[in-house]
């Protein structure tokens, strides 16, 4: 079991206070939804999250199992268990999914013999074709293709806590259907715990949120269950500015 505390949480991204006292508790098997409009700061909590740099923490802390995250380098958190799916996924000239999981698998001293193997049998569970597999990462593949492709990534990696930016931007229904399904699977199948950001329910069809939280103007002014996000459908988020 393995929790992650967000506790009273402030970013600013140079002179600009962009997150404040956001506090938030996601547990292995959860399904945490932030949901808010555009420039509310979901990605930029995201980013907070993974130590992406150029995002400064002016108060708070993240904690994952009681260890401070927010000192670590962004390869330690990720090593520790965090694994971030990026709203816009990086094109990595040079380098095949294989060779990127490999060094992954490498750094947490997991073994690498069957990954070959894993990588095709889970490309071909989200319909990832497999041609694809061999190319370097992302690069040149459509909206869908990278999501499908960030996915068997996660599934690989088996990370302890996902944080999802839109996964649903730039992707079809075919394919959000697919890798929502797949991160579904992976809360029940290996106790996966997810913090999900989007815009909108329709990714809550395959994915199904323990909790929905309203991120406006970088606060969370409301959480609650899941009817909140079919709440939000019928009153958008002006009902919500705080
Ligand atoms: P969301 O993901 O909810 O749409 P973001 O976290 O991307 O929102 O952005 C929140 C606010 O922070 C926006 O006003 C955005 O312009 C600003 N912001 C985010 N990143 C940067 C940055 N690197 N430099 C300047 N402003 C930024
Ligand atoms: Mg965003």
């Amino acid at each position: 079991m393995t929790t992650l505390e967000i506790r009273n949480l402030a970013v600013k991204v140079g002179d600009k206070q962009i997150l404040d006292d956001v506090s938030l508790k996601i547990s292995s098997g959860e399904v945490h939804a932030v949901m808010g409009p555009n420039g509310a700061g979901k990605s930029t909590l995201s980013a907070a999250l993974m130590g992406k740099p150029g995002y400064t923490i002016t108060s708070g802390s993240v904690l994952l199992d009681g260890v401070d995250v927010l000192s670590m380098p962004t390869w330690q958190r990720a090593v520790a268990g965090l694994h971030l799916v990026m709203q816009y996924p990086t094109e990595v000239h040079g380098v095949r999914l294989h060779e990127a999981m490999s060094a992954a698998l490498d750094s947490r001293k997991q073994d690498t013999d069957d990954l070959g193997g894993q990588i095709l049998s889970e490309a071909r569970r989200i319909n990832f074709p497999a041609d694809l597999v061999d190319r370097a990462l992302n690069v040149d593949f459509s909206g869908g293709e990278k999501k499908r492709n960030e996915t068997v990534q996660l599934a690989v990696l088996r990370p302890k806590i996902a944080i999802l930016d839109e996964l649903d931007s730039g992707l079809d229904i075919d394919a959000l259907r697919d890798c929502a399904q797949r991160i579904e699977d992976a809360t029940r199948e290996m106790n996966l715990g997810v913090l999900v950001i989007t815009h909108y329910s329709r990714l809550f069809e395959q994915l199904k949120p323990d909790s929905v939280h309203i991120l406006t103007n970088g606060r969370i002014v409301k959480s609650a269950g899941p009817e909140l996000a079919a709440q939000l459908e019928v009153t958008g988020y002006a009902a919500f500015n705080g």
